[in-house]
C-alpha cells in the first residue's frame, strides 16, 4: 500500500460493505445486490456498496419531504452555518478523499485534491450567499401599493451525478441548495459509489452536530432505472443531472412531461482556437494540460485545436514533442501526467474512436494504443492520440470521453469561429490569441456559442465563482457561482395595497 490508500478509506471509516441508501446518519438496508467498486489505477476491488431498492428510494424521498417542511423554517444564514461547518470538515479530510477520489475515479492525486478543494470553495461560497439571497423590489403603477419578490426554498432537490467528478457535482448542488432551503437526494454514478459514501458520513456528522434533521442529505445508490425513478417524481420539483447528453435527453424528456424544472450539465466538444498572433508556449501547455488531464475525461477536456495554417505544422510537431514526454501510469505516483480510464468500456469507446477517425480519413499525428505491461494490468491504461480531421467528420461531431485530440486547419477567423461553433455541444471555448481584435470577435455576440468562452486559457477546468454549464446538447444548466442559486428556490412576487381604495393595474375601472 505505497500510496496510503488502507490509511484514507480508514480516515474515511469506509467498510468492505456499505449499504447504498442513507438519509443523514441512518443506513438503510435493501434488497438490491451490491455493486463492486474496482480501482481503475490497478484493477484492486476497493469495496462494495449495496444498490437501493424501490422500498430504499421511497424512504428516502419520505423522509426529505418531511424534514424539508423543517428546514425550510431554519433562517438561511443558520443553514449557512452548517454548510460553514461543512466546509472545514471537508479541509480536514482533504487529502484521504482526494486520494479516494483519484483511486477510484482514477484521475492523478493532484486533481483529486483540486475537486476536493472545490468543494470548500463551493461551501464558502455558499456560506456568503446565505446572507445575499436577494430578490428585488419594483415601484408599483398604483399608488400606496408596494412591490417586491422574494425567493422561497423549492423542496427536495434530486442529483444525478457523473464518475468524473464523483464528488464536486455533488457539493455544487447541496451546498447551495441546503443555504437555500431545499434537501437534496443524490443518485451518485454507480462507478463511483464510495467517494459518495465518504461524502455522506463526512454531512452526517456534521448535520447531527447541529441537530439538522434526518433526511436533509439523502443518498441513493443505482443506477439509471433509480435516476428515472427520480426524474418521474413530481415529489421533486428539481433535477439537476451530470452526465451524457444521451442522459441529459431522457432525463429532461422525463422531466418535462411533469412540468418540473430540469438543471442538465451535459457532455462538450471543445475547442481552442490558435491563432497566428498566439503566444505558442503558453498555449501548448493550455492544450496539452485540457487534452490528456484527467485522461481525457473532463466535461470541459480539450477535443478540438482549430489551428491557423500558417502555424498548424510547428504546432503539429511541438504537440508531438510534447506526447512523446508525457508519463502515463498510476493516478497517485504523482510524477506521472495521465492516468486511466474509467473502465473497459471507455477503452473499448476509444478504440473505435480512433478506428472510426482513420476510417473518415484522419491523418496520425500521435497514434493510440491500449497499453500493457507491468503497472497496466487494470487494462484501463491508453496513450493520448493526435489526428489531422475535418470538422465535419461523424466521430469530431461526437464526445469521446478519452484523451484524442483533433486538430483542424483554418484560413480567417470568421472561418475558426464557425467550425468551434459546429457541433451540437456547447459547452467550453478558447482562444489563443495577444490580439485584442481578435480576442473581442470571439468573446462577441457573433463570437463563441459556449456557455464558457476564455482568452489565453485553455478550455478545461472553471473556477467556482461563476456559472457554470453550456448551451445546446450541453442542456442549457448552470450551477455553481454567480446567480446559479435562483434555480433551487422559487420566486414570488409580491404586491402590497396600504390604503383603503382597490385601483386595478392598467387602469382598468370596476365598480360594484
Ligand atoms: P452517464 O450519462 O453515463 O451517467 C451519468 C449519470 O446519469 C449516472 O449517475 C447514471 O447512472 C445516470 N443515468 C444514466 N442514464 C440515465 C437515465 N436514462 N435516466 C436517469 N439517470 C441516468 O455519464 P458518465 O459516463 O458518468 O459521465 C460522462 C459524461 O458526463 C460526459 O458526457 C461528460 O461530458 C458529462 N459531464 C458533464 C459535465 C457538465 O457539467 N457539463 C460535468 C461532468 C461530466
Amino acid at each position: 500500500d505505497q500510496y496510503g490508500i488502507k490509511e484514507a478509506i480508514q480516515s474515511l471509516e469506509l467498510s468492505n460493505i456499505e449499504l447504498g441508501s442513507s438519509t443523514g446518519s441512518q443506513w438503510l438496508k435493501s434488497g438490491g445486490g451490491n455493486i463492486s467498486s474496482h480501482s481503475p489505477a490497478d484493477g484492486q476491488l476497493i469495496g462494495q456498496v449495496q444498490e437501493s431498492d424501490e422500498a430504499c428510494y421511497q424512504q428516502v424521498v419520505e423522509t426529505a419531504q418531511k424534514a424539508f417542511a423543517e428546514w425550510r423554517q431554519v433562517p438561511a444564514p443558520k443553514r449557512g452555518e452548517v454548510v460553514r461547518q461543512l466546509g472545514d470538515a471537508l479541509r480536514q479530510k482533504k487529502e484521504a478523499l482526494g486520494k479516494l477520489v483519484s483511486y477510484e475515479m482514477g484521475k492523478s492525486y493532484q486533481e483529486g485534491l483540486g475537486e476536493v478543494q472545490e468543494m470548500i470553495d463551493i461551501c464558502d461560497f455558499a456560506v456568503g450567499l446565505s446572507r445575499q439571497l436577494y430578490g428585488l423590489t419594483m415601484h408599483s403603477e398604483r399608488p400606496g401599493h408596494r412591490m417586491y419578490e422574494q425567493y422561497h426554498p423549492l423542496g427536495v432537490v434530486g442529483i444525478i451525478s457523473a464518475f468524473n467528478f464523483p464528488v464536486a457535482v455533488w457539493a455544487w448542488n447541496t451546498a447551495l441548495a441546503w443555504v437555500c432551503g431545499d434537501v437534496t437526494v443524490w443518485k451518485p454514478s454507480e462507478k463511483t459509489p464510495l467517494t459518495a459514501i465518504a461524502c455522506q458520513k463526512i454531512t452526517a456528522k456534521v448535520f447531527a452536530a447541529n441537530q439538522v434533521p434526518e433526511g436533509v442529505s439523502n443518498l441513493i445508490v443505482g443506477d439509471a432505472e433509480i435516476g428515472q425513478l427520480m426524474s418521474q417524481d413530481t415529489r421533486i420539483p428539481l433535477i439537476s443531472a451530470t452526465g451524457s447528453t444521451r442522459m441529459g435527453k431522457a432525463v429532461g424528456e422525463s422531466v418535462g412531461k411533469r412540468l418540473g424544472r430540469a438543471l442538465l450539465e451535459l457532455g462538450g466538444n471543445n475547442a481552442i482556437i490558435f491563432t497566428k498572433n498566439a503566444d505558442l508556449d503558453m498555449s501548448l501547455i493550455g492544450a496539452v494540460f485540457g487534452a490528456v488531464g484527467t485522461c481525457g475525461q473532463r466535461c470541459t477536456s480539450t477535443r478540438r485545436l482549430i489551428v491557423h495554417e500558417e502555424i498548424f505544422d510547428n504546432v503539429a510537431a511541438r504537440l508531438k514533442k510534447a506526447y512523446a514526454q508525457l508519463r502515463i501510469g498510476n493516478p497517485l505516483d504523482e510524477k506521472n501526467h495521465v492516468g486511466p480510464l474509467i473502465d473497459q468500456l471507455a477503452v473499448d469507446m476509444y478504440q473505435q474512436a480512433i478506428t472510426k477517425a482513420k476510417e473518415e480519413g484522419a491523418k496520425t499525428i500521435v497514434d493510440g494504443e491500449v497499453l500493457k505491461g507491468v503497472g497496466y494490468e487494470s487494462g484501463c491504461y491508453v496513450k493520448p492520440a493526435i489526428f489531422e480531421v475535418k470538422n465535419e467528420f461523424e466521430i469530431v461531431q461526437h464526445e469521446t470521453f478519452a484523451p484524442i485530440l483533433y486538430l483542424i486547419r483554418y484560413k480567417d477567423l470568421d472561418e475558426a469561429i464557425a467550425l468551434q461553433n459546429d457541433v451540437p455541444q456547447g459547452l467550453s471555448s478558447a482562444i489563443m490569441t495577444s490580439d485584442m481584435r481578435e480576442s473581442e470577435q470571439f468573446l462577441s455576440h457573433a463570437g463563441s456559442d459556449c456557455g464558457i468562452a476564455n482568452v489565453n486559457i485553455g478550455t478545461s477546468g472553471a473556477e467556482i465563482g461563476g456559472a457554470f454549464g453550456g448551451e445546446k446538447e450541453t442542456g442549457g444548466g448552470r450551477e455553481s457561482g454567480s446567480d446559479a442559486w435562483k434555480v433551487y428556490m422559487r420566486r414570488q412576487t409580491n404586491t402590497i395595497n396600504y390604503t383603503t381604495k382597490l385601483p386595478l393595474a392598467q387602469g382598468i375601472k370596476f365598480e360594484i
